[in-house]
């Protein structure tokens, strides 16, 4: 069966728990639990989306919050290696980073080339073909990302098409 998440199902969330929970992370790196991590860890729980540097950055700064780029990435990096927050690269040659608190944390992702649109999914067939793929290779899964590009139905609908890239002849008629 697959499911489509809505969006925005994660907004309105408590995050006081996930950042006491990155706090105690910290700890027992033995690293100071500053204001300006919090910040950071704040702001990504908050969000239901899939948010860039950039957007990051840029909701601190509405939030009156004057925190640098290379404090947020050491931040992102700390709370990717927390497993509180989970990093996805979309082929748009920057990062992208989502919460894995409170909503679907196994959900694969569909990405329109187009508009950027992100469709979120959850697939117990998906699921059941990795366990079986994995078992018979006699290999032990910690995770897995499944990112299927292309262009949504509103793209296809406004008149884009999809723009092949390489070589566009046939290999076989070499
Ligand atoms: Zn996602």
């Amino acid at each position: 069966m697959n499911t489509e998440i809505a969006p925005g199902s994660a907004s309105g969330i408590d995050t006081a728990p996930y950042v006491r929970l990155f706090a105690r992370y910290l700890k027992d790196q033995g690293l100071p639990t500053t204001q300006q991590r919090e910040a950071v860890a704040e702001t990504v729980f908050r969000s239901s989306s899939h948010l860039s540097v950039e957007d990051i950055e840029r909701q601190l700064r509405d939030a009156g919050e004057r925190i640098g780029k290379a404090t947020i990435y050491r931040t992102l990096d700390l709370l990717v290696r927390s497993r509180l927050v989970e990093e996805h690269d979309f082929e748009e040659g920057f990062k992208r980073y989502e919460h894995r608190l409170s909503r679907e944390p196994v959900h694969a992702h569909l990405v329109c080339t187009e508009t950027g649109r992100i469709i979120e999914f959850r697939s117990e067939e998906v699921e059941r073909i990795v366990g079986e793929v994995a078992a018979r290779h006699g290999f032990e899964t910690s995770h897995h990302k499944l990112v299927i590009f292309g262009l949504s139905k509103e793209a296809k609908e406004a008149g884009a098409q999809m723009a092949y890239e390489g070589i566009t002849c046939p290999i076989d008629a070499l």
